[in-house]
């Protein structure tokens, strides 16, 4: 996520969609907004969070949810809904929201959910993990205090793995989270990047010390190890 984070709402509630779209941009948040199921679709693969109304007049926004989920499995998603019952939240938390809030909720706590969804899913301005330390605001990394120049494709790679160490990564996730929706080569490009990464980390693919390779289904960062005197 290199420019402003994008939000996508969906919301058929003109006052207070122009309420949320005021207070997001004064956070320096990009709006789409949209206001049913069509202008949804077409702004769904170029949003890094989606805040989505369920009660919308041509879609159900639960359908809405679970189609939006299909088509981007990590995308954010904070749900909004004057529906105040157990089962709507549980079900909602259940095909996929991160987050939910039920109307009438302040704009202030909107925002400061909407912020902390992003934090969680694309991590803050700094990560350490182990020797390294990535500056997500300068787009800086460095190894045991030496800095790396990587690219910028090179280091969002790294910045995706950093984020959460220890998980793993399928070739598909990665594309969709560095490279993005659009992008139109094949997952192959992952491989390439993450060799390229390798060797600019000094790391060796048969014996790594962060990158490591799931057979058949991806990468993942490793997570620093306790009895190693350089990792905390
Ligand atoms: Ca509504």
């Amino acid at each position: 996520m290199y420019s402003m984070p994008k939000i996508l709402l969906i919301e058929d509630d003109p006052q207070v969609a122009q309420l949320l779209q005021i207070a997001l941009e004064q956070k320096g948040h990009a709006i789409y907004w949209a206001r049913n199921g069509d202008e949804a679709a077409r702004y769904l693969p170029k949003t890094d969070l989606l805040a989505l109304d369920l009660g919308l007049p041509d879609v159900d926004g639960v359908e809405l949810l679970r189609q939006a989920r299909a088509l981007r499995p990590r995308l954010p998603v904070l749900v909004l809904t004057a529906r105040d019952d157990e089962h709507t939240k549980v079900y909602c938390l259940e095909i996929g929201a991160d987050d939910y809030m039920t109307k009438p909720f302040s704009v202030l706590e909107f925002i400061a959910r909407v912020q902390a969804l992003l934090r969680r899913s694309y991590g803050g301005p700094r990560i350490r993990v182990g020797p390294l330390e990535l500056d997500t605001e300068g787009y800086r990394v460095t190894l045991e205090g030496r800095e790396l120049k990587l690219s910028k494709t090179e280091f969002a790679l790294l910045r995706t793995l950093a984020t959460a160490p220890g998980r793993v990564w399928s070739r598909g996730e990665l594309l969709e989270t560095v490279w993005g929706p659009d992008f139109d080569g094949t997952d192959r490009v992952v491989d390439v990047y993450v060799n390229m990464l390798r060797k600019k980390l000094g790391d060796d693919p048969r014996d790594p010390h962060f990158i490591e390779t799931m057979v058949g289904v991806g990468y993942r960062l490793l997570e620093p190890k306790r009895d190693n005197p350089t990792v905390f």
